[in-house]
């Protein structure tokens, strides 16, 4: 089918399409835009996604400018995870316990609702390699994606959690996952070189450690104690390669997940909030590769 054929089938004389986006600062190294068009092309959804810069400063004045326009929706990321829960009606419930928004749904009547889908789709990239089932984890970081990952790993089984942070801060996360969640969490105060316990099942890097431009960062970690039958997983997504990611695989570690499944399998989530639709998650995985270079 030629661009002038799918333009007249997306559109079939319905000029209107629903809008999405994201409310981000910086918003310009994100590449979600480019994967959710590519989803929406490819499922013939008569959507689009605009990927606005917005701070705190102007974020009340965007959510209500996107219920103005009638949006279905739109994206929250750094710095307005938290902020954005000031300006909307209702939380679904792991968004409530993580007490942040990444996703939020904008009904007909202008009703809002904020999830959370970070977590969510980091336990879908696991759960399609193994099962969380009663797994031991290594939670590397306490910020916002730690607390997203935290929380939904434990909603969705993971028995025990040891929650490294460079200062006593990161006690906050696992007050909270022993607090709301079956899971038994601990703490360990991150000043000198971890040694990954012998014991752990998944081990999961949730700081920004090694995130472009800074790719040359190398985790406080002993790489030497990474063993192959652990589960080693980033958030970052850029580059899909980090530091963590090749020295996992050159441990021999048999399942290494890099933080673009995270990406996908958010978005794909999202989409189905706003669309109701299932989405390819493959579709938007070849267009980020696409788009990063790959
Ligand atoms: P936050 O700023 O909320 O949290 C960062 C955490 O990392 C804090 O616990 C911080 O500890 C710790 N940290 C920062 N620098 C270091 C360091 N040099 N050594 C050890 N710990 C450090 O960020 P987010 O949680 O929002 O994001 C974390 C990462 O996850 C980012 O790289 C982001 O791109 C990625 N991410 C990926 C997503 C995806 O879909 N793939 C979704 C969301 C996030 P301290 O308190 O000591 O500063």
């Amino acid at each position: 089918m030629d661009s002038k054929d799918l333009n007249a089938e997306t559109y079939s004389l319905d000029f209107l399409p629903r809008l999405v986006g994201s409310f981000a600062s910086p918003a310009s190294e994100n590449p979600t835009v480019a994967i959710m068009e590519a989803a929406f092309r490819h499922h013939r959804l008569h959507y689009r996604y605009i990927n606005c810069e917005v701070g705190h400063d102007k974020l009340k004045a965007a959510v209500e400018g996107a219920k103005a326009m009638g949006w279905r929706g739109f994206n929250c990321s750094i710095p307005n995870k938290v902020e954005v829960v000031k300006y909307i009606d209702e939380l679904g419930e792991s968004a409530r316990i993580i007490g942040a928004v990444n996703t939020v749904i904008i009904e007909e009547n202008g009703t809002t609702r904020g999830e959370n889908t970070d977590g969510k789709g980091f336990v879908k990239a696991i759960s399609d390699v193994i099962s969380v089932q009663g797994k031991r984890m290594v939670l590397l970081g306490a910020g916002g994606a730690a607390r997203a990952i935290g929380v939904e790993m434990a909603l969705a089984g993971v028995s025990e959690i040891v929650v490294l942070n460079r200062d006593e801060s990161g006690h906050a996360l696992v007050d909270l996952l022993n607090k709301c969640t079956p899971a038994k969490a601990t703490f360990v105060l991150w000043n000198q070189t971890f040694d990954i316990p012998a014991n752990t099942d998944i081990v999961i890097n949730a700081t920004p450690v090694g995130l472009y431009p800074n790719v040359e960062q190398r985790l406080n970690i002993n790489v030497e104690t990474l063993k192959p039958d652990m589960l080693v997983a980033d958030c970052i997504p850029n580059p899909v390669y980090t530091l963590f990611v090749k020295d996992a695989i050159g441990k021999g570690c048999k399942h290494v997940l890099p933080g673009m499944n995270m990406l996908v399998n958010q978005a794909v989530i999202a989409v189905k909030y706003w669309t109701g639709e299932d989405v390819d998650a493959e579709v938007m995985k070849n267009e980020l590769k696409r788009v990063l270079g790959l």
